[in-house]
């Protein structure tokens, strides 16, 4: 068997959830849309379940596949995608948002009492949600539909960037569009949580923050190992090249060491050297990244054999910076892994 896995580390998974708590007083949401950021479902859920007071998807099919692990509230977070969706949401007893005006025409004669309706409004992002100026509007087309609760969600577009003042201006104007309604409120996702406090109202939703993407200088921790074992070491002359339309040359006599992982598990597709780990030391890699193959220069390195594993990234690596040197971001590094990476979980 190919010993290519990604590791998840539950019990930091554990850490990651309770720290998330430990900076807010709202209940928390766990985003666990796109295969819980790729990590797989089945095993994550139960260990958030006790925390949360609800988890999020983006499709019918998502909520389905969570539905079957755990009876909390699960919301579709860009509502139904067609009319028919909404005997789904009876049937699966889901949460849905209404962002767009097609969404609530479409709702017809539903009555939805086991549901919330979470009404998204746009606070600037400009992408999804109805004009905050639209907001008593919206409550009056919904007055004749039967949910068991209308919750005020909006997203913030830079929660990461402590610097940039779109932030304030979000979350100010959602606060006093929202001041004179009683209802639930949910604005701030994982970067909202560590830097706008305010932001927090009364359902944050944290996705990437739980998963170990970010935020590790707020004590979040990585959960996540990427590992694979060489396959076959090379000796190779100055002057020779290595890979695709050569485009890595040996400047000196070395030794050229390939592990079975590529572009095929969802590793980014880049041209230039990174670092691997090997036996806790640091090499190169060389060469395009291929299909199911990278290159790495293990120089003279007589005591690294066949066998020996790689780690492209460990418990300890910071995916944030990682994926900066990989043109991707950790979202990215995390949900692009594909079903040919082998899961393992550990306690
Ligand atoms: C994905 C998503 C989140 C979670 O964002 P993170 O940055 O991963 O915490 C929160 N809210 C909405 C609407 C989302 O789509």
């Amino acid at each position: 068997m190919r010993k290519t896995e990604l590791q998840i580390n539950l019990s930091n998974l554990e850490h990651n959830i309770t720290l998330i708590q430990s900076y807010t007083k709202s209940s928390i949401q766990a985003v666990v849309k796109a295969n819980m950021y790729g990590l797989d479902i089945p095993n994550l859920i139960e260990i958030l379940e006790p925390h949360v007071e609800s988890f999020a998807v983006i499709t019918t099919e998502e909520a389905a596949e969570v539905r079957k692990y755990t009876s909390l509230p699960i919301l579709l977070l860009q509502g139904v995608h067609e009319a028919s969706d909404y005997f789904l949401i009876e049937e699966l007893g889901l949460d849905f948002v209404f962002h767009s005006d097609w969404q609530i025409e479409s709702l017809k004669e539903h009555s939805l009492p086991e549901s919330r309706a979470w009404l998204k409004i746009d606070t600037g992002m400009n992408r999804l949600g109805f004009e905050h100026e639209r907001l008593s509007e919206i409550f009056d087309l919904i007055s004749n539909s039967v949910f068991k609760e209308v919750v005020l969600m909006s997203h913030l577009a830079s929660s990461s960037d402590i610097d940039n003042n779109q932030n304030s201006d979000q979350i100010k104007l959602f606060s006093e569009i929202t001041k004179n309604y009683s209802n639930k409120k949910s604005l701030a996702n994982s970067g909202a949580i560590f830097n706008y406090p305010e932001s927090h109202f009364d359902i944050v939703r944290s996705g990437i923050a739980l998963y170990g993407g970010k935020y590790i200088e707020k004590g979040i921790k990585p959960i996540t190992r990427l590992r694979t074992q060489i396959i076959a070491i090379k000796k190779i002359r100055k002057g020779e090249r290595v890979g695709y339309d050569g485009s890595w040359q040996a400047s000196q006599d070395t030794l050229i060491a390939a592990i079975s992982i590529g572009y095929g598990d969802g590793f980014p597709y880049i041209h230039k050297p990174f670092l691997v780990s090997i036996n806790g030391e640091k090499y190169n890699t060389v060469g395009k990244i291929n299909m199911d193959l990278i290159t790495i220069d293990i120089n003279h390195s007589d005591n690294i054999k066949v066998g020996d594993w790689v780690e492209l990234w460990g418990f300890d690596t910071d995916l944030t910076e990682l994926s900066s040197n990989l043109n991707s971001i950790s979202y990215q590094l995390l949900t692009n892994l594909s079903r040919r990476v082998t899961k393992n979980y550990l306690e």
